[in-house]
């Protein structure tokens, strides 16, 4: 039998909030807001126009959205259907085009391989059992030479406080248990996996939260959120 690379709890966490993905003021506030500095940063490395773009866990889109405004030809999935449907509604709502699938990453690759420019899988990977098996699916997904970019949790006190206990338990930014501790990923770790991959580094920035002011920013600390930029060699 195969097992799939999913967390079905995970996943009905995500299905159980979907209605509210698009509320800028609902518990996918954070991602509203992170929105636009991720998007730029993207696009700091790569021009999205024309381009073929999968969001792997893409939700209800609001990465998928923002890149098909940015003129990428985008294709999103994810394993939630509630999500997926909420995704699919709302980009008619927006306007504009973009392959929704309820699909795994790993399946996806096996039909799909060297199909996608640009590849994005962003809050991903601290959801799933095997982050690694996800990259390399992305792996098998991208062309020769495009870009990959993954974002994820840091895992030490300062981003178990800062992301458990702080978001979720004092700042009530997120619902309790949205984060599992023992899933975060140190950029060490997911520098192995990409190494593994053979995907070579391109960037690695933190995500910071400002709490005083409730705002983003990158910058160079990436203790709690960060994000990590590479590309698949031409050969
Ligand atoms: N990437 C989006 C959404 C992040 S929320 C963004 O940053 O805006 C995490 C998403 O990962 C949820 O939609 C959840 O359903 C999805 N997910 C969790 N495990 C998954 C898996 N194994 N395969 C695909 N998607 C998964």
């Amino acid at each position: 039998m195969v097992v799939e690379n999913k967390d079905q709890t995970e996943i009905d966490k995500f299905s159980a909030l979907a209605s509210r993905w698009w509320d800028p003021t609902s518990e996918f506030k954070p991602l509203h807001e992170i929105n636009p500095i991720r998007l730029k940063w993207i696009q700091s490395h790569i021009d999205l126009r024309n381009k073929q773009v999968l969001d792997v866990g893409c939700g209800g889109g609001i990465l998928s959205e923002s890149m098909a405004q940015s003129g990428a030809i985008t294709s999103g999935i994810d394993l939630s259907k509630k999500a997926l449907n909420v995704a699919d509604l709302h980009s008619l709502e927006s306007q504009v085009q973009i392959n929704y699938q309820c699909i795994s990453a790993e399946d996806l690759a096996n039909k799909s391989a060297e199909t996608f420019d640009v590849i994005t899988c962003m809050e991903m990977l601290e959801h799933v059992p095997n982050p690694q098996s996800i990259i390399t699916a992305c792996t098998k997904l991208a062309k020769p030479g495009a870009m990959l970019f993954f974002s994820t949790l840091n895992r030490n006190l300062k981003s178990y406080l800062m992301a458990v206990i702080g978001a979720e338990y004092v700042l009530r930014m997120l619902p309790k248990g949205t984060h599992d501790y023992a899933k975060f990923i140190k950029p060490s770790e997911l520098a192995h996996f990409l190494r593994d991959a053979s995907l070579e580094i391109v960037d690695l920035t933190g995500l910071h939260y400002n709490p005083i002011l409730g705002s983003y920013s990158l910058g160079s600390n990436v203790d709690v959120n960060y994000l990590i930029a590479v590309k698949k060699p031409l050969l």
